[in-house]
C-alpha cells in the first residue's frame, strides 16, 4: 500500500460559480497547480503543489479563487508541532538538508517593535517637514577628525572616497541567478532615479547594466564570479561578502541548470557547471588577510571607491567590526539574522546569527568606545520594514540601511518562500523567459521608487517631529528612542532608557 506522508499546506477554493473556466490560473501557475479537465469542462486543481504566491488569485477575472491554509492536524503539541514532523518526514523520505528561502520566520523578538521613538512638546519644538528644509542626503565612508584648509579657505585635507545617497537607504545583495534579469534592471534604473545604490551581489554585472554604474555597489564574494578589472572599475563601491545574515558561517551553491546563456557569461564560468561559493574566502585566515583583499581592491582601483565589508550578525559581532574598521574598511555591512535570501538550509537560516537591532547597537557602541567610529560607516540590513525601522536603526547608530525583502516585495513578490524552486510566477525568483517576461522592469522601477519616496517622506516627517532636521543629526542619538516590555539586558545592549524613564 503506498502511503502519503504529507498533506497539502494550502487548499485552493474554487467558487464554482464565478469560475467562468478561461484557464488564466492554468496559464499563470508555474507549479501547475490547476488544470481544466476536458472530459468534465472543468478546472480542477492540485493543491499540494500550492506554494500560496497568489498569483492565480491576482490573474483571476472573477475572483473565483481563494487560497487557506489547510486544516489537517497533527496531534501536535508546543514540542512537536506540524512543521516538526513533517520536516522529519521530508528528510527521512530524501536523506537531504532542508532548504528554504527568504529570511528567518520563527517567533523570535523583533526589536524594533519594542522600541519607541520621541516627539517634541513645548520645547525644542517640531519642524514642519512640509515647509522646512530636511537633510536626508548621506555620505558613507572614513571620515576625516581634522579638516584644514589653505589661506583661501581651499580644503587641504585629502579627503577618503565617499559614497553620496540621496536617502540613507540602499537596495541590499541580490545576484543575478538568484533574481531576475528584469529585477535587476528594475533596481538598477530605480537606484539612478532615487540617487541611491542598489547591490550586484555575487552573480557578477550584466554588460547592459554597466551603464548604472555610479548608483551600482558591485560585490567580491568568494566564489569571484564574475570579477574583473572593468567590473570593480564599473561600480561606485566595492563589497567583500564575508558572510550573509540568512546564513552565517554558510557558502552559496546556485546548480549547473541555473547556470546558462546570460548567467553563465555574467558570472564568467562554463555553461551547466555549479557556482560554488566556498563558505570562507580561501585567502582569508586573519583580519592582516582581509587587510591584503581590501587594500588590493583599492589598489586596483586606484583608491577611488569606498570598500564595503559585508557580515553577518553574530555573537561576537563587535569584535570583528572592531577589526574591520581596523583593516581599512570604509564601510561595514552587518545583516541580521531575518535577512533574505533565495536559498539557505533551513537549520542554519532558523538558528545562526542574531537579530540585528543588537548587532547593531553593540557594534556602534564599541566602535565609540574604541574611538574608531569616524574610521567607518555602518550599513544595517536584515530585515528593515519600514520607515520608522530605518529611524530606529539610524538612531542606534547606522549610518544607512540596506533593504531588499521589502524591495523585492514592491516588486511584486507575496513572500511564498518558494525561491529555490526557480518557478517565481512574479518573474523575480526565476530564470524561466515565460515568467522573467511577467515582471516589466520599468513598472518594477516605479514601484521601487515610489516606496522608497514614501518612506523618505516618513523619515522627515518623523524627524520633523523630533525637532531634528538630518539624518546626520539623529545618527547614534538614542534618547531619541524608549523600549517597551525589554528587559535590563536588552535595554543595556541597545543603549536605551525603558518607556517613561
Ligand atoms: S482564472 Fe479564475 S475564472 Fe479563470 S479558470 Fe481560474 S479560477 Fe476560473
Ligand atoms: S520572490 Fe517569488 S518565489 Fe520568492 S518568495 Fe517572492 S513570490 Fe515567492
Amino acid at each position: 500500500m503506498v502511503m502519503n506522508l504529507f498533506y497539502p499546506e494550502y487548499e485552493v477554493i474554487r467558487n464554482k460559480g464565478k469560475c467562468i473556466n478561461c484557464k488564466i490560473c492554468q496559464n499563470e501557475c508555474a507549479n501547475e497547480v490547476h488544470n481544466y479537465n476536458d472530459k468534465l469542462k472543468i478546472m480542477t486543481d492540485d493543491s499540494m503543489k500550492c506554494v500560496n504566491c497568489h498569483r492565480c488569485i491576482a490573474t483571476c477575472p472573477t475572483n473565483a479563487l481563494k487560497i487557506v491554509k489547510a486544516d489537517y492536524t497533527f496531534k501536535q503539541n508546543s514540542n512537536w508541532t506540524k512543521s516538526t514532523i513533517e520536516e522529519i518526514y521530508k528528510q527521512s523520505s530524501s536523506g537531504g538538508v532542508l532548504l528554504s528561502s527568504m529570511g528567518n520566520p520563527n517567533d523570535y523578538p523583533v526589536y524594533w517593535d519594542k522600541i519607541l521613538i520621541n516627539a517634541s512638546q513645548v520645547t525644542n519644538p517640531p519642524i514642519d517637514s512640509l515647509r522646512e528644509p530636511m537633510e536626508t542626503k548621506v555620505f558613507l565612508g572614513k571620515k576625516s577628525n581634522k579638516i584644514s584648509r589653505d589661506e583661501n579657505g581651499k580644503l587641504i585635507t585629502k579627503l577618503e572616497p565617499q559614497l553620496e545617497i540621496a536617502a540613507p537607504i540602499m537596495f541590499a545583495a541580490m545576484s543575478y541567478g538568484s533574481i531576475s534579469y528584469n529585477a535587476h534592471e528594475a533596481l538598477a534604473k530605480a537606484s539612478e532615479q532615487l540617487g541611491i545604490l542598489y547591490n550586484t551581489g555575487e552573480g557578477g554585472l550584466h554588460n547592459k547594466l554597466y551603464k548604472y554604474g555610479k548608483n551600482t555597489i558591485v560585490q567580491v564574494a568568494s566564489g569571484r564570479f564574475g570579477v574583473y578589472k572593468d567590473y570593480l572599475e564599473a561600480g561606485a563601491a566595492i563589497e567583500i561578502k564575508i558572510g550573509q545574515g540568512a546564513k552565517p558561517g554558510i557558502g552559496g551553491h546556485l546548480p549547473g541548470s541555473k547556470i546558462v546563456g546570460d548567467i553563465s557569461e555574467t558570472r564568467m564560468i562554463p555553461e551547466g557547471s555549479s557556482a560554488i561559493s566556498p563558505a570562507p574566502h580561501h585567502d582569508i585566515y586573519s583580519i592582516e588577510d582581509l587587510r591584503q583583499l581590501i587594500y588590493s581592491l583599492k589598489e586596483a582601483t586606484e583608491y577611488k571607491k569606498p570598500i564595503i565589508v559585508k557580515v553577518a550578525a553574530v555573537h561576537n559581532i563587535a569584535a570583528i567590526a572592531s577589526g574591520i574598521a581596523r583593516s581599512g574598511a570604509d564601510i561595514i555591512a552587518i545583516d541580521g539574522f531575518r535577512g533574505g535570501t533565495g536559498a539557505a538550509p533551513t537549520r542554519i537560516r532558523d538558528n545562526v546569527g542574531i537579530p540585528i537591532e543588537l548587532a547593531l547597537a553593540s557594534v556602534d557602541q564599541r566602535l565609540r568606545e574604541e574611538g574608531i567610529r569616524g574610521n567607518i560607516s555602518i550599513i544595517a540590513g536584515g530585515s528593515i520594514r519600514n520607515s520608522a525601522d530605518i529611524i530606529k536603526a539610524i538612531a542606534l547608530g547606522a549610518d544607512a540601511v540596506y533593504i531588499a525583502t521589502a524591495a523585492l516585495i514592491s516588486l511584486g513578490c507575496h513572500l511564498c518562500r518558494s525561491c529555490h524552486l526557480g518557478k517565481c510566477n512574479w518573474g523575480i525568483a526565476t530564470q524561466q523567459p515565460e515568467l522573467v517576461e511577467r515582471l516589466d522592469s520599468n513598472d518594477g522601477c516605479t514601484k521601487l521608487y515610489n516606496l522608497i519616496t514614501a518612506w523618505k517622506n516618513e523619515i522627515k516627517e518623523m524627524m520633523g517631529g523630533m525637532g531634528i532636521n538630518s539624518v546626520e543629526a539623529l545618527k547614534g542619538n538614542r534618547l531619541m528612542l524608549r523600549g517597551i516590555g525589554l528587559n535590563e539586558k536588552e535595554l543595556e545592549i541597545l543603549g536605551i532608557k525603558h518607556a517613561g524613564e
